[in-house]
């Protein structure tokens, strides 16, 4: 095998993601670590502007700028409410973000094949998306797929 299990990258997303379900099972997502640098999936810059968007429309909600608009609700309830609200438009943006940040969110090497041990194996220019539900909401997690010329196996680099 061309990659190991790092207990260190492990730990970073089992305690950021822990106790959440993936999907329709409820397994972990597990961090594949390959010994080459892997780039985030976007800058830190991309996923502050992305926070600081929903962020700044849930504010103009709650709070609006202009002193004309009334203030919704009257009573703390409503304000609960309110800001329950803005928590799950919040929090699942910035778990994605973060996960997206992650130096190891996306791998450029391949790796060999689970099934066969080949390292004759491409990756699939189609990713898709796998959901995670945390306390506040669904998070989307982006993942990639390979593909192995020699068995046709597929995987996902990032779940061994
Ligand atoms: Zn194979």
């Amino acid at each position: 095998m061309g990659s190991v299990w790092r207990d260190g990258v492990r730990d970073t997303l089992g305690g950021r993601l822990g106790g959440y379900t993936v999907g329709p099972g409820s397994r972990k997502l597990p961090v594949f670590f390959m010994e080459d640098a892997m780039p985030a999936r976007r800058t830190r810059k991309e996923a502050r502007q992305r926070i600081e968007q929903v962020f700044q429309a849930e504010l103009d909600r709650m709070f609006p700028p202009d002193e004309s608009k009334p203030l919704k609700g009257s009573k703390f309830l409503d304000w609960e409410n309110q800001v329950a609200r803005m928590r799950q438009a919040l929090m699942p943006v910035m778990l994605e973000e973060r996960a997206a940040v992650e130096e190891n969110a996306r791998v450029e090497k391949t790796g060999h094949c689970p099934y066969c041990q080949s390292g004759s194996v491409y990756m699939e220019k189609q990713e898709t998306t796998s959901e995670v539900t945390s306390p506040d909401g669904v998070v989307a997690i982006e993942k990639q797929h390979c593909r192995c010329h020699d068995c046709g196996g597929s995987f996902s680099p990032s779940e061994p």
